[in-house]
């Protein structure tokens, strides 16, 4: 029996197997992964936040997946030993304008079903002594946890239950042949009966190749993070964002004390010079050129250029970054800090320059592809993964 191919072995290809296994038991399912481990892009380079499902247009994927994706994910980590926890979070104001738009976003949240409030009297001082805003919104149900060890688990599951995941095999398409499909890859060509694409990175390239016109391009844009040092730790409890900017899909410069206690700083997004380039000397010829030769990167810089003119200048100068920080926790200093991690986002960009916002997926025959899965698809990828499979053996 020709077996139900995923490409891609980080969090939402491993949830897709997981929940193909779960709807079709007697069905093989295999995972193709370029890489010689799991979760090594995105999937292991986030910033391990459970989020709530606030920001997101009310009735979109996102919306809905994030808010049942929180739920879901905490009980799997709970099922399943995996370290995380619950402390809620701030969505802080430091502004007239920021006191606006901290309105919208309550009634954007409680429509989404997630349980936010204003901050009582007290409250942010409570929770975040250095902190200093005009006001801010506490949601209860925000959570953290590593990505990699839930992807780890994922992966044991689809093992466990007779999966097969093949490391170092890089799938470059996969055509139609008969009811079925063929992938072809760097360790030959497999049968399969259906295929569910999940690069990440590099989805709308194997779509492509596979003669599909996704209509989108992926952008990498780097998130590029600072850390508090261990001794200046204390100047943040939990986790405190802005008000993000409604005209931008990114969150804005925010304070994040991790599971492992670590309080990181960012990011800046800032265009990658390679797909999975985590330093600025990262470049990848192929990539730029993937990049420059597309209408819509040149449509996306009219409309952003003097808002990536200052995430270039915050990259390259470490103080901007402080500087950003600064308005939420003043007594921070540039001394206080240091480089950290750096995560690279697979942003699905049109042709008109638009930044695609909501998840997106593409079924062509026997093979389904999935386009843009950016923030917050690792809280989701549980609801995610069975949308998928549904979708991938719907008629
Ligand atoms: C800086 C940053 C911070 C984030 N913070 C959060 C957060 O706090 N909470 C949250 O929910 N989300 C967060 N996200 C988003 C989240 O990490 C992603 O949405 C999620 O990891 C996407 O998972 P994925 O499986 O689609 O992609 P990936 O993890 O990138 O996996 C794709 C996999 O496909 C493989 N692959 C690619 N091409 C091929 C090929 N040709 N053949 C075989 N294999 C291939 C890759 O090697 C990779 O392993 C963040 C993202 C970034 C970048």
């Amino acid at each position: 029996m020709a077996p139900t191919i995923v490409v891609g072995g980080g969090i939402v290809g491993l949830a897709v197997a997981r929940a193909l296994q779960d709807l079709r038991p007697d069905q093989p399912v295999v995972v193709l992964e370029k890489e010689t481990q799991v979760a090594a892009h995105q999937t292991g380079h986030n910033s391990g936040v459970i989020h709530s499902g606030l920001y997101y247009k009310p009735g979109s994927l996102k919306a809905r997946l994030a808010v049942t994706g929180a739920e879901q994910m905490k009980q799997y980590c709970e099922a399943n030993g995996i370290t995380y926890d619950v402390p809620g979070k701030l969505v802080v104001a430091s502004s007239d304008r920021e006191l606006a738009q901290l309105d919208r976003l309550l009634g954007i949240g409680r429509e989404n079903g997630v349980p936010v409030r204003m901050a009582e009297p007290g409250e942010i001082e409570e929770r975040e002594p250095e902190i200093r805003v005009r006001a801010a919104l506490v949601v209860d149900s925000t959570g953290r946890v590593n990505y990699r060890d839930v992807a780890a688990s994922l992966a044991r599951d689809v093992r466990n239950r007779g999966g097969e995941i093949r490391l170092g095999v890089a799938v470059s398409s996969v055509t139609t042949a008969g009811s079925g499909a063929v992938v072809h890859t760097s360790a030959g060509d497999v049968e399969a009966e259906r295929v569910a694409v999940c690069g990440g990175l590099h989805a709308d390239r194997i779509a492509r190749a596979s003669g599909i016109d996704p209509g989108v391009r992926i952008l990498p844009f780097r998130g590029e993070y600072s850390e508090l040092l261990p001794d200046r730790a204390w100047l943040v409890k939990g986790l405190v964002y802005p008000v993000p900017d409604p005209d931008l899909p990114f969150l804005g410069v925010h304070l994040t004390r991790g599971i492992d206690g670590v309080v990181h700083i960012g990011p800046n997004a800032v265009p990658a010079l390679a797909r999975e380039g985590y330093t600025w000397s990262a470049i990848s010829p192929r990539d730029l050129w993937d990049s420059l030769t597309y209408r819509g990167s040149w449509r996306l810089a009219r409309r952003y250029g003097r808002i990536g003119a200052q995430e270039m200048a915050r990259s390259l100068a470490g103080r901007a970054l402080v500087k950003a920080a600064q308005e939420m926790l003043p007594p921070l200093q540039v001394a206080d800090v240091r480089k950290s991690m750096a995560g690279v986002r697979a942003q699905a960009v049109a042709r008109d320059g638009s930044l695609v916002d909501d998840f997106m997926f593409k079924r062509s025959g026997p093979t389904l592809h999935v386009l843009n899965a950016p923030s917050p698809a690792a809280t989701a990828c549980l609801p995610i993964g069975a949308h998928i499979a549904q979708e991938l053996y719907r008629s």
